[in-house]
């Protein structure tokens, strides 16, 4: 991107009109533009005097739902042909449509279609969100840095670390106070990781007393170097809860090493049930419920998101006088079954490890395999304002209470989206479900995301809708639209559902506004 902006620098936003240049309205930048040059955002160029959407409209075809290769259905300038794909279960993305942007005009595709008897419309539009960001969900116990703590990307503060989730660090990433309250360099830095992010690419972020992660979305992270495999199980109680029939008669006691709960399995409610005996184990640690104790450690990169490596260092001395004897036996584990240990006491009733015991692998192998495989998760999350809810209808609010009445489905590149209660239209979207390459970018700086809004034709007309500007599938695949681009099919990913019909017969037969 720095190139680019770099680039855009050289675009005088009030340089004079020269002969040879044109203007680009599609955001508040208002390039100037050379023949046979792009724009600052690489999506607009212009081609012999007109502007032109550089890339294609991306029209995705469910009847195929391979999500496999894209099928150019017209080259700029010729006529379509229409044999290629004509399923009949056509959806017309945002990706490529172009935008509102200034605000006053109708939205460059507003597409009609009957499915399965129904008449839908559905309103096609890049948007450009100045309010979006990402949340970032990494499956590692390891410690990433503490809550809050700034993260990091070309230098630059672009978010937060937020509160974790069960066997996940979370991030908080980007917002209208990194991309436009802060510096230029802040500004660029973060709608660059944000694009990238959202476009599913690596992306390098170092947190502030933590760890430094490659971020990539459907991928696992990289920690300090390191790639994640697992996440855990569960927490170290959890994991007792679960196995802790499989230990009986094997061994005569279990610690589940965790940085959130490290399990005791002699004391747990568990062991308890199961008549488990008494050891005389002592931990160091903040007991919460019998067998349960929190702060072991310090959190960190080791065995179960703890600081330690030593897993005999969370122990205190062992109590005869409550069970501890010499030869008793004793299983350490970590709550993804990656580190383990097993150890007999001795005659001074210290702890030595033993070779690993056959008898016990079963169950270390079985906590793995419970552990599902450790990814990155990213989700965009932007409102949708002003210019894009105006080219939708003449009246925007009624845009938002028709979404809020679930009578409007909301897509971005024809993936379901969560809408936020509450006022406006704020919708979050699984990045690895929009077509690759989905998202844009404008050096404001801002991101542009594909959005559409799919309702009936009826609820279309009664909210103020632009009835003049509906057009067929046919005729948009035929003609393209006001960018001149090309047009190109590809199958639907399966996992992506449409028409959401089921959703707007619901609503309409309950009468939601
Ligand atoms: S940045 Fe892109 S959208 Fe904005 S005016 Fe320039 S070419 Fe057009």
């Amino acid at each position: 991107m720095s190139e680019l902006a770099e680039r855009f620098e050289t675009h005088d936003p009030g340089e004079k009109l020269v002969a040879e240049k044109i203007r680009c309205d599609a955001c508040p930048v208002m390039c100037y533009i050379a023949d046979g040059r792009t724009g600052a955002c690489d999506r607009y160029g212009n081609a012999g005097g007109r502007i032109v959407r550089v890339d294609p409209l991306t029209i995705l075809d469910h009847a195929a739902e391979t999500g496999g290769t894209v099928v150019p259905f017209v080259a700029d300038g010729e006529a379509w042909v229409g044999e290629l794909v004509n399923t009949g279960r056509r959806f017309v993305t945002a990706i490529g449509a172009g935008t509102t942007y200034p605000d006053y005009k109708p939205a460059p595709f507003i597409v009609s279609q009957q499915v399965e008897g129904v008449d839908l419309v559905t309103v096609v539009t890049e948007g450009i969100f100045s309010y979006c960001g990402v949340k970032v969900k990494i499956d590692t116990d390891r410690h990433i840095g503490p809550e809050t703590a700034i993260v990091r990307a070309q230098g630059e503060a672009i978010g937060h670390v937020t509160t974790g989730e069960y066997g996940s660090q979370m991030l908080s990433l980007g917002g209208v106070h990194h991309l436009t309250g802060g510096s230029k360099a802040e500004g660029r830095a973060t709608c660059d990781a944000l694009l990238n992010l959202c476009n599913r690419k690596p992306v390098e972020l170092t947190i502030d007393g933590g760890a430094t992660i490659i971020v990539e979305a459907g991928k696992p992270p990289v920690i300090d170097g390191k790639q994640e495999h697992r996440m855990r199980v569960g927490c170290g109680s959890a994991t007792i809860g679960m196995f802790a029939t499989q230990w009986r008669g094997l061994v005569d006691e279990v610690v589940v090493v965790d940085d959130h709960i490290t399990g005791v399995v002699s004391e747990h409610q568990a062991g308890k049930v199961l008549g488990w005996q008494d050891t005389g184990i002592k931990i160091i640690g903040r007991r919460s419920t019998p067998g349960r104790y929190f702060k072991v450690s310090e959190p960190g990169l080791g065995w179960g998101g703890t600081s330690i490596s030593d897993p005999l260092s969370i122990l205190g001395e062992w109590n005869a006088k409550k069970g501890a004897r010499p030869g008793l036996s004793l299983l350490m584990v970590s709550t993804t079954g990656e580190q383990f240990a097993y150890y007999e006491l001795d005659d001074e009733l210290k702890p030595v490890e033993k070779p690993f015991p056959e008898r016990l692998q079963k169950s270390v192998n079985l906590i793995e395999d419970n552990c599902e495989p450790a990814l990155c998760t990213v989700l965009f999350i932007g409102g949708a304002g002003g210019s894009l809810r105006a080219g939708v209808t003449e009246n925007p609010v009624n845009l938002t209470r028709s979404v809020q009445g679930l009578k409007t489905y909301v897509t971005v590149g024809g993936a379901p989206v969560y809408v936020w209660p509450g006022g406006g239209i704020t919708l979050m979207v699984d990045v690895t479900r929009v077509p690759e390459g989905g998202f844009g970018y404008v050096p404001t700086p801002a991101l542009v995301a594909p959005i559409e809004f799919t309702l009936r034709r009826d609820d279309y007309v009664r909210l103020g809708g632009y009835e003049a500007e509906i057009r067929s599938v046919e005729d948009i695949v035929a003609k393209g639209g006001e960018y001149l681009n090309p047009r190109q099919g590809t199958g639907a990913p399966s996992y992506n559902p449409w028409p959401p019909l089921a959703q707007l017969r619901r609503a309409a037969s309950n009468g939601t506004e």
